[in-house]
């Protein structure tokens, strides 16, 4: 039969849903949305939901690697497998199975069948031996059980039958906007957009907010980030980012507080600017990129001066972590190169020798109070932030 003649869906599992047992109905229905809209540039394509199952019909002339990209990056789906609608009669089923894995070379293989539809009148057990049994003879291949290198997987659904001999592993999580609204603090360094990708993976929709210094720096920091959220938007399909500049809060903080504490004084405003965009984007949370002792800004008396000045929960999903695991995370979303290109960080602004890895409160709070009036230019930065939206595809 050729192969185009043939009709090809594409089968999806979820990962996590299964286990929401009342609100499956709501994972399910979310998942579905982002898997069309990750295909929106895909005519003709759209995922149906039969016995349970995610079933992506592919339309003839269909760019099928396009909605395999696509797919591995959506959140939430565990794997799926490009099958081919086979005849329910296996004694059929097995030639056109056969057919099918012509030209490919194994010297192991075994059938996988799951009924999904118990009316079927054969086992799982009696269609993996009818349609092994022919391979085995017209290949000479051997079945094995436990690790062969070949797995031809077979659903069954009553009156008709599917045949995969391709799994893909997909990205598992909760999908994006199942779980609420954060706003993640973005550096153009190696852990915030880590720590972004965490969240996505538990179902958030990240609002960016990216601090910088111009034009008291140069603004490479400005399109590394940019970058970094293109990549990232490859998972949530649409970001929005604000821009917001520092600059005239760090001036009068150089000017009133000792050097050692700047970057405790800058995360302090960085923090009370990202609690008013969450309040204004309906967020439930602020996100970093925080690891415990990383660096000095990350001690734990630091991290309590800092996040004293917010009431919103504060998720640092890398606290725990170790750098060489973060880098392992951050190649696997694709984000390690642009996070590794030089830029201008507003925190290495004016940056004292040997920062202070002990706030004191004390200190900090005669510091804002010696300040005056840095609620009005918090209040400034905001007005004039930039906002973007990226958009993919
Ligand atoms: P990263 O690699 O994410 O920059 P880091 O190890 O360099 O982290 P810090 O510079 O101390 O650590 O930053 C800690 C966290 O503060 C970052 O992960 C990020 O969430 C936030 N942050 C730091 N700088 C900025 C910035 N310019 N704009 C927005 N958020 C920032
Ligand atoms: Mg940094």
């Amino acid at each position: 039969m050729p192969e185009n003649s043939l009709q090809r869906v594409i089968i999806i599992h979820h990962s996590e849903i299964a286990l929401k047992k009342r609100n499956r109905p709501f994972f399910e229905s979310r998942l579905r949305a982002n898997i069309n809209r990750a295909l929106v540039d895909v005519r003709g394509i759209s995922v149906q939901i039969d016995y349970g199952r995610f079933f992506l019909p592919l339309p003839d002339g269909c760019d099928v690697q396009r909605v395999i990209d696509r797919l591995r990056h959506v959140i939430g789906i565990a794997s799926f497998r490009i099958a081919v609608r086979g005849d329910p009669d296996p004694e059929i089923l097995k030639d056109q199975v056969l057919d099918a894995i012509t030209g490919q070379e194994f010297r192991s293989f075994r059938v996988d069948t799951h009924r999904v539809d118990k009316h079927y009148p054969y086992t799982s057990v009696q269609v993996n031996q009818i349609v092994g049994a022919r391979i085995q003879s017209a290949t000479g291949a051997k079945v094995d059980l436990g690790s062969a290198e070949f797995v031809i997987k077979i659903d069954v659904f009553n009156k008709c039958v599917y045949f995969a001999l391709q799994t893909y592993a997909g990205e598992r999580g909760l999908p994006v906007r199942s779980t609420g609204k954060v706003v993640s603090m973005l550096s153009s360094g190696i852990d915030s957009p880590v720590s972004s990708f965490r969240m996505m993976k538990r179902g958030c929709q990240i609002i960016f907010v990216h601090f910088h210094s111009y034009p008291f720096t140069e603004k490479s920091s400005y399109y590394n980030v940019l970058d970094l959220i293109k990549i990232l938007t490859v998972y949530q399909n649409s970001s929005r980012i604000y821009f917001v500049s520092l600059a005239d809060i760090q001036k009068e903080i150089i000017l009133t507080a000792p050097a050692k504490l700047r970057v405790v004084m800058y995360r302090r405003m960085m923090f009370r600017l990202a609690e008013s965009i969450a309040r204004r984007e309906g967020a439930g949370a602020i996100v970093t990129g925080d690891s415990l002792g990383q660096v000095a800004s990350q001690t734990l008396e630091n991290i309590a001066a800092i996040s004293e000045v917010v009431r919103m929960p504060i998720l640092r999903p890398l606290i725990g972590l170790e750098k060489k695991d973060i880098i392992e995370m951050a190649r696997h979303i694709g984000t390690f190169a642009v996070s590794t290109e030089p830029y201008d960080d507003c925190c290495s602004y004016l940056l004292p020798t040997k920062p202070e890895t002990k706030a004191k409160l004390s200190e900090v709070h005669a510091v804002e109070e010696k300040m005056g009036a840095w609620q009005s230019l918090l209040d400034q930065a905001l007005a004039s932030a930039e906002i973007k939206t990226i958009r993919f595809p």
